[in-house]
């Protein structure tokens, strides 16, 4: 029987119509002839309530314990729709993440998957029944306590779970028609993609584009499990990230992100073996550095900046001015003003002059560059955070990526 594992948003089952409408989707998947797992995330925006509520409680809350608060969000959902399933009288039954034997590391706030069991999902689908499981969240098999899989984790869930249990498809329902060529809030005219490859796909996710997380698509790409991304708003097909494209773009896409920070450490010795002695004890800390930059050296001393998620930006402050003091750096500086906007396509590798045109056009709109790096099919630059949107969609019209551009090529 076709299998398929769909996946719903926090504004697809944001209120009780909308988990209604869910239900009715999920029902009609399934007396077309399929086997119908759904994975919920927590409704509306319900984490982000939970993570201030929090906040107000204790500045210091203790992972463990915030891990247990926020696997309430899912909890909810994942019951909601079990009932409204129930009430087209199909069988129906919700699983927490630790029910349906999604085990993880013990890496509270940003764990990840290690296993699935899997069986009770099994069973239930055997039963014939549509099962919910929680996104976002699983167990640690050692310490016992439920994890989180840190924000968006629900695509993660989803296509783990397509790909442990050998799905055909997963089905990720969200607020947008599909994978756009940037982000549609952000540019008006952006145009939705019929079809990404995963390895642009993961970059564009980790380069900011959150209509997937970054883990989801390595899933997808490593069990080869079709991710289809769609709107749960209406049946309209939506966007198909796959191994191969038909056609391959020079840019598939813009993404952009706001969530970084930067880190300057000015006046370090210029010697061998300093750099080292910065950013080892950043990774001890378990802080992921995106990008760095050193400048060249002047009077023996140079300036070492890079880049971290701002939800880190005090650890990473720390660490770095401890360095700094060790190794006799002048100081430290932090700038949260940043932003980094990133042109994905896999067939830059065959073009010249990609990264060029992209720095004129920048120039040409008075976007300063404070640092860039790139990948094969990937170049991302750090501006100024007032400067996004003006980038962003400065860079969409340069490289031609809205559908009236198109329209005037093709005449
Ligand atoms: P969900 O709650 O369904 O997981 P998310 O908010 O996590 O939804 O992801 C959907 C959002 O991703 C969209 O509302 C959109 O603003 C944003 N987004 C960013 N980049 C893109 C892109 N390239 N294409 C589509 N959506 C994007
Ligand atoms: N509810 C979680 C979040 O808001 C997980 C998810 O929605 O994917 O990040
Ligand atoms: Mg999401």
């Amino acid at each position: 029987m076709p299998f398929v594992v769909q996946k719903y948003g926090g504004t697809s089952v944001a209120d009780a119509e909308r988990i209604r409408a869910v239900a009715a989707r999920a029902v009609a998947t399934h007396e077309s002839g399929n086997d119908v797992v759904v994975v919920v995330s927590a409704m509306g925006k319900s984490t982000d309530d939970l993570i201030k509520l929090a906040n107000d409680v204790t500045p210091n809350s203790h992972p463990r314990e915030m891990d247990m608060l926020l696997t309430s969000g899912e909890r909810i959902s994942m019951a909601l729709v079990a009932m409204a399933i129930q009430d087209h009288g199909v069988g129906s039954m919700s699983l927490t993440g630790s029910q349906a034997g999604i085990l993880t590391t013990d890496a509270h706030g940003h764990a990840e998957i290690i296993g699935i069991r899997g069986d009770r999902v099994r069973e239930g689908l055997a039963e014939d029944k549509i099962v919910i499981v929680a996104g976002f969240q699983g167990v640690n098999p050692e310490t016992r306590d439920v994890t989180t899989l840190g924000r968006g984790g629900s695509d993660a869930t989803a296509v783990a779970l397509a790909a442990a249990l050998q799905a055909d498809v997963c089905e990720i329902y969200t607020d947008v028609d599909g994978v756009f060529t940037a982000d549609p809030r952000l540019v008006p005219g952006a145009v939705k993609l019929d079809e990404i490859n995963f390895e642009e796909m993961l970059e564009m996710a980790s380069a900011g584009a959150g209509v997937l997380m970054a883990r989801s698509v390595e899933f997808g790409h490593r069990y080869k499990i079709p991710i289809h991304v769609r709107s749960s708003f209406h049946g309209g097909v939506g966007t198909w990230v796959k191994e191969e494209t038909m056609e391959e773009a020079i840019i598939r896409g813009i993404a952009h992100d706001v969530s970084e920070a930067k880190v300057t450490v000015h006046g370090v010795p210029d010697a061998p073996g300093l750099a080292a002695r910065l950013f080892e004890p950043l990774a001890d800390a378990g802080l992921t550095v995106d990008m760095i930059v050193q400048n060249v050296s002047r009077q023996g001393v140079t300036d070492i900046s890079f880049t971290v998620p701002r939800i880190d930006l005090v650890t990473a402050e720390d660490v770095a001015k401890t360095t700094a003091a060790a190794i006799g750096a002048a100081g430290v500086d932090v700038d949260q003003n940043i932003a980094k906007v990133s042109l994905v396509g896999a067939g830059m590798k065959h073009e010249f002059g990609i990264a060029g045109k992209m720095f004129r056009i920048l120039a040409e709109h008075g976007v300063n560059i404070e640092m860039i790096s790139t990948s094969p099919i990937r170049i991302s630059c750090v501006v100024r955070g007032d400067d996004v949107a003006a980038a962003v969609q400065a860079l969409h019209d340069g490289f031609e990526l809205g559908a009236e551009e198109e329209a005037t090529e093709n005449g």
